[in-house]
């Protein structure tokens, strides 16, 4: 049997390395864990799982849209919101038609995008932030979907409303604009777009989110899309009906009411991101400022080795050599606790 062709030129998802018994600070999960509220819920529910789960999400598609002030009909739910990518791409693109994204990006967006045959274009990001002009200049007639990173993952770096919006009146309305607001709960920046308000003038964009990051649901699997009604219902179109189980809907729901866990969550990460930044400071190593749950650091050397040792002493981060930046790691943030043990490990190895 011959696969497809485009399957040829795929490669794995790198994932976050797992070390029996080490911290885990390589995948942005919530050092948390996950919210208690959900935690309680999923008890009450094992003896339903005999049950198929609401394929038309009524509680969490009420849950959700109640909280962000959107209709229900402007909301999609997905596997994680990596489906959601596979999704749109399904959704939108024809073999060898076009989509774009920056270098030192989400590797899921090439992956959605070649999966279906298209093919992707690069910008370069600038000072390590999505470079929107660059972007829009990429466009052409054949571009299907343009996909945005808001923090980006790996880099914690955002663009503002106003460059969003310079960028939304370049691009054209033909062009999906996929805004992938994965940190969104953790971004405390006044200038961050308030994308949920630009549906009204812009029905070529699609919000993700997730219950992956904050509310600590990443082993779950629920990430939901944002967009004009029209979007979900073509979206809906390409979806399998019971494609995401009922336990994680239950847990989802009760995560959204934990609004003492999200402050809590977002509480302990502005003050890691404090020290990380003071000890970073101190070692003399370069980072993006971040608005999300991990950072970005330069380390004047090979990272791929770094990491490897530090794995070695028990903790596992993030070499960026498979985004194209070979001399930095990303960190998530911990708990105070891990934070300190990471900076130890660090320390001995750049000593060394
Ligand atoms: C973690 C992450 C996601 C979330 O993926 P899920 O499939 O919802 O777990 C999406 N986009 C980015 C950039 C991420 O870092």
């Amino acid at each position: 049997m011959k696969p497809r062709k485009a399957l040829e030129t795929i490669v794995p998802y790198t994932p976050g390395k797992l070390k029996e018994g080490a911290v885990k600070l390589a995948s942005n999960e919530n050092p948390l864990g996950p919210s208690p509220k959900a935690l309680e819920r999923l008890k009450s529910v094992l003896p339903g799982l005999s049950l198929y789960p609401d394929a038309a999400f009524v509680r969490l598609r009420q849950a959700v849209a109640g909280r962000l002030g959107v209709a229900p009909e402007n909301l999609i739910f997905g596997n994680g919101s990596d489906e959601l990518l596979c999704l749109a791409a399904g959704t939108y693109i024809e073999e060898g038609d076009d989509a774009v994204t920056s270098q030192s990006t989400f590797s899921e967006y090439t992956f959605a995008t070649v999966l279906f045959g298209g093919h992707m274009t690069y910008a370069p990001l600038k000072d390590g932030r999505f470079d929107l002009p660059a972007l829009a200049a990429l466009t052409g007639p054949r571009t299907r979907i343009v996909f945005l990173c808001n923090p980006n993952n790996p880099t914690g770096t955002v663009f503002s409303g106003d460059e969003l919006s310079r960028f939304l009146e370049k691009v054209s309305r033909d062009v999906l604009v996929v805004l992938d607001e994965a940190y969104y709960e953790y971004v405390g920046w006044d200038e961050f777009p308030r994308s949920v308000e630009l549906l009204g003038a812009h029905p070529n964009v699609l919000i993700l989110r997730t219950f992956s990051k904050i509310y600590g649901l990443a082993g779950l699997r629920v990430g939901y899309g944002i967009a004009r009604e029209e979007v979900i219902r073509n979206l809906s179109r390409a979806k399998t009906p019971f494609n995401v189980n009922l336990a994680a809907q239950e847990a989802a729901l009760a995560a959204l009411e934990d609004d003492e866990f999200v402050e809590r969550s977002v509480a302990m990460n502005a003050e890691g991101k404090r020290y990380l930044y003071r000890e970073f400071d101190r070692l003399g190593l370069r980072y993006y400022p971040t608005e999300a749950n991990f950072v970005c650091v330069h380390l004047n050397r090979d990272g791929t080795e770094v990491f490897e040792r530090i794995m070695d002493m028990g903790v596992t981060i993030r070499p960026l050599r498979s985004f194209g930046m070979a001399d930095w790691i990303r960190v998530t943030v911990g708990t105070p606790e891990q934070n300190r043990l990471f900076i130890s490990c660090l320390q001995r190895v750049l000593k060394g």
